[in-house]
């Protein structure tokens, strides 16, 4: 609540207006008196002590290191089997000072294993109306896995000349004693043969698995998490081992990849890395096509959807062997399928030391006709576009496959992106709907953007997930508005600081600054909330030029290293110049929102001391606050003549003066006041006399919490506009309530704070002065007669049974993929 004073009020004493301005008190600085809470305390004393490995100013230090690992795969698909069988070497460089006794890696296939502490923690989701329930998909799932073994098989661990090494499997974890202690600098190859039978994602959930079509009996694999990977070892926490729990995703080390995948002959292979045996796998007009697409401005196809159609309907028993190599990657994923339609199109960077990228999709004719139009489309933007904000892409190959419906999920130079049309049932015909457009460009460029935030720029995702998704997010929705000016209409999704308010006001909230496992509503606190957050850094409290030279310096120190949250902070402050401690401590350590008050507004004029003018103000003052008695008036409506009026005589000195009128004794101290004075105080005061100056006090109540620069939109009498941006250090001194003194030639007539929206304030309401009427449309309520009719209900009933049917739950409600996008 807040009021707005817009009597005029006469300021005495010049001086006022000094002290006034002054209001500090040394009191203020103690912080364990009261409540007072100093919100602008820098954040060293909480971060990471700074060390040879990271510096102070966020860089990598000048003995910044980490481990590498290359690695040597076979794999095998049994695509009728759905089990996937591999033989792999690993060398292991360990770059770190210490010598090591044990390596660790990651088995995340275990998750479906039976008495993993995945499934073991999974809880029942109740009904809506609070009941028990079991959804189709629930049930399903509990089917499947009763029916298959899933889970990472071993059958042998071995070093480099096949002697076996003892290794223990802890969940999704599996240690690997060495047979000596690995020293510093120095390196160790081992050899791990492996298997597991594939998940049904549509039925069991996660990341990867593969899709079958019922309709027409085909199967389309995309494989992830499909290999022991090394945990990895850091400066920071040593092995990061946490157990892999479906939500904290993959903490990884970088490497050289080659890898010889083995599929089914009509099988076309979609991979992280660069395919090192065309001749082997592909034809000759599927290579000349490829050939002609790197050069082409505009998507073209390498196998067209009728020869994709032909494909697919054919069963091949014989098999083809794909060889990919992938350099400087830190994972590596593939998809393979008979059903694959395929284009590409060349990307030039502009980024000079870009090198030419190929774009490419891999999707079923079910795809069409949304996927030839966009999916490609789509990855060359975001290459272009992430490129002028971060670095110039590093890999030849930048790929988009359609996998599940709805999200996406990103590797190396490769995504798995849902959104298809949907079928007409009786026609046949396939449309798509402005969500399954918006949705596929949208979701392409959130995985392929992935590929600079976190495969390229590193960060610790087991432990943080808004390193890499509430980045990416940022990025993902400049890229948005560099795609199509209207973009957020139709979907979205565009970081609206308005749109945050509500998650930042609910219940059940943790900071930002949660490890990932443990984050409540991981949607607006992974990805929303800190993309928010980064769009008002850059657009309202650091601008663009600073704001995108910091992420920019942010990005190319840490691009091929692991950045922690430290790291970031530092590096965007370091960059900038710009004291952002109070905006982290703020928007990633607390829940607090925005909810500031414009609290009242009052207006003065400086006193000028002289009975002439002043009088005749307090005279006009008298007249506007004390209304005439209403008895009087209505004295007057009638007619009334009242004795004075009757009879003249009666008038003295008194009728003709007022208690305002200035008196020879009111010129006479108005003389000594300046007689009083020193020159420099007349001069002053003269001045103000001569300016007619207005003065304005503004009082502002902090009520969510979060300081934020005041954004006012100041609106003057003669109708003109001031846009005044006042920084957030207005609240170091007291962070609940600050009143700022505005001295302006004009009258104010309104003053507005945050105009434009630009601050996630959770209550416009009480953002302006006068206070507006909030307009909006009511809807007409038809009252319904609920008086039961049997035979009605009878008819409803039947009807609404004929349309469930075939609309069964699928897998999707199973929380393994908690945002719409990972
Ligand atoms: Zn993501």
């Amino acid at each position: 609540m807040g009021y707005w004073q817009g009597r005029v009020a006469r300021l005495m004493a010049a001086a006022a207006l000094v002290l006034s301005a002054n209001a500090a008190s040394a009191d203020a600085i103690v912080q364990t008196k009261g409540d007072w809470q100093d919100k602008f305390r820098q954040l060293e004393v909480d971060l990471p002590t700074p060390n040879t490995y990271r510096t102070a100013s966020g860089a990598p230090g000048h003995q910044y290191w980490q481990q590498r690992a290359d690695y040597s795969i076979d794999v095998k698909l049994d695509a009728a089997g759905k089990r996937l069988t591999g033989r792999q070497t690993v060398r292991y460089q360990n770059n770190s000072p210490d010598s090591l006794r044990y390596l660790w890696l990651q088995l995340d296939q275990n998750i479906y294993k039976d008495g993993s502490i995945a499934e073991l923690t999974r809880t029942a989701s109740p009904a809506k109306d609070g009941g028990d329930q079991v959804t189709y998909g629930a049930l399903a799932r509990a089917q499947a896995l009763k029916d298959t073994h899933y889970g990472m098989e071993i059958a042998s661990v071995t070093d480099g000349s096949g002697t076996k090494l003892s290794y223990t499997v802890v969940d999704t974890m599996m240690r690997i004693d060495l047979p000596r202690p690995l020293s510093p600098n120095a390196s160790f190859t081992f050899k791990v043969e492996w298997a597991h039978n594939i998940i049904n994602q549509d039925i069991v959930g996660g990341r990867s698995g593969y899709e079958h079509f019922r309709d027409n009996n085909t199967d389309l694999f995309f494989i992830a998490q499909w290999f022991p990977r090394m945990a990895a070892y850091t400066d920071y926490a040593g092995w990061q081992h946490k157990a892999f729990l479906g939500r904290g995703e993959f903490t990884l080390e970088f490497g050289d990849y080659d890898v010889a995948i083995t599929v089914p002959a009509d099988h076309l292979v979609s991979a992280s890395g660069e395919l090192q045996n065309p001749g082997d796998v592909l034809t000759g007009t599927q290579r000349d096509r490829l050939a002609k697409a790197a050069k082409a401005d505009k998507p073209m196809f390498i196998v067209t959807p009728e020869e994709a159609l032909a494909n697919e309907k054919e069963t091949d028993k014989a098999t083809k062997t794909w060889r990919f190599a992938a350099k400087n990657v830190r994972d590596f994923a593939f998809a393979s399928s008979n059903k694959f339609i395929w284009d590409a199109m060349g990307v030039s960077q502009d980024n000079p030391a870009g090198n030419p990228v190929l774009a490419m999709s891999f999707y079923p004719n079910e795809a069409e006709p949304l996927w030839s139009k966009y999916s490609t489309w789509a990855v060359a933007h975001t290459i272009k576009t992430y490129s002028k904000y971060s670095f110039a892409y590093p890999y030849p190959t930048a790929q988009s496959v359609n996998t599940w419906d709805g999200g996406g999920m990103e590797y190396p130079m490769i995504t798995f992106n849902g959104y298809r049309p949907t079928t007409d049932k009786k026609t046949g015909k396939r449309t798509y709907s402005a969500n399954a457009k918006y949705g596929l460009i949208g979701v392409v460029i959130h995985e392929v953007g992935h590929f600079y935030y976190p495969m390229i720029v590193n960060s610790d995702e087991r432990q943080w997930s808004w390193m890499d998704e509430g980045l990416n997010t940022f990025v993902q929705n400049v890229a948005h508005l560099e795609w199509e000016e209207n973009f957020g209409e139709h979907r979205r999704k565009v970081n609206l600081p308005s749109e945050i308010t509500s998650y930042m006001t609910s219940q059940g909230q943790v900071p930002i600054m949660t490890q990932s496992d443990s984050v409540l509503q991981f949607g607006p606190n992974a990805y929303t909330k800190p993309a928010t957050a980064l769009t008002i850094l850059r657009e309202t409290v650091m601008g663009r030029q600073l704001f995108d030279h910091a992420f920019r310096e942010y990005s190319q120190r840490w691009k091929f290293k692991r950045p922690t949250p430290s790291d970031f902070f530092r590096s965007m402050e370091d960059a900038s110049g710009i004291d952002l401690d109070w905006f982290w401590r703020g928007w990633f350590y607390t829940t607090d929102h925005v909810d500031i008050d414009l609290a009242s507004v009052r207006e003065y004029r400086i006193s000028t001391g002289n009975p002439d003018v002043e009088k005749a103000f307090q005279r006009d003052e008298y007249r506007r606050d004390n209304v005439e008695p209403l008895a009087q008036i209505h004295n007057r409506e009638e007619g009334l003549k009242t004795l004075l009026a009757r009879e003249p005589d009666l008038k003295d000195f008194y009728n003709e003066n007022d208690k305002f009128s200035p008196t020879n004794k009111d010129r006479n101290k108005y003389a000594d006041l300046l007689e009083g004075l020193e020159p420099w105080e007349r001069d002053a005061l003269a001045r103000a006399e001569k300016d007619g100056d207005w003065v304005y006090f503004v009082d502002f109540a902090n009520k969510g919490g979060l300081v934020m620069p005041l954004p006012l939109q100041i609106t003057y009498a003669d109708g003109t506009e001031e846009f005044l941006m006042i920084p957030a250090e207005i609240w170091r001194y007291n962070s609940k309530a600050v009143t700022k003194m505005l001295i302006r030639p004009k009258q104010v007539v309104g003053i507005e704070l945050d105009p434009r929206q630009e601050i996630a304030d959770a209550n416009p309401s009480n953002n302006g002065f006068p206070r507006k009427i909030a307009a909006s449309r009511l809807e007409l309520y038809k009252a319904k007669d609920e008086t039961q009719d049997l035979m009605a209900d009878m008819l409803v009933e039947l009807k609404a049974k004929k349309e469930g049917e075939g609309k069964q739950e699928g897998g999707k409600d199973v929380p393994l993929t908690p945002g719409e996008q990972k």
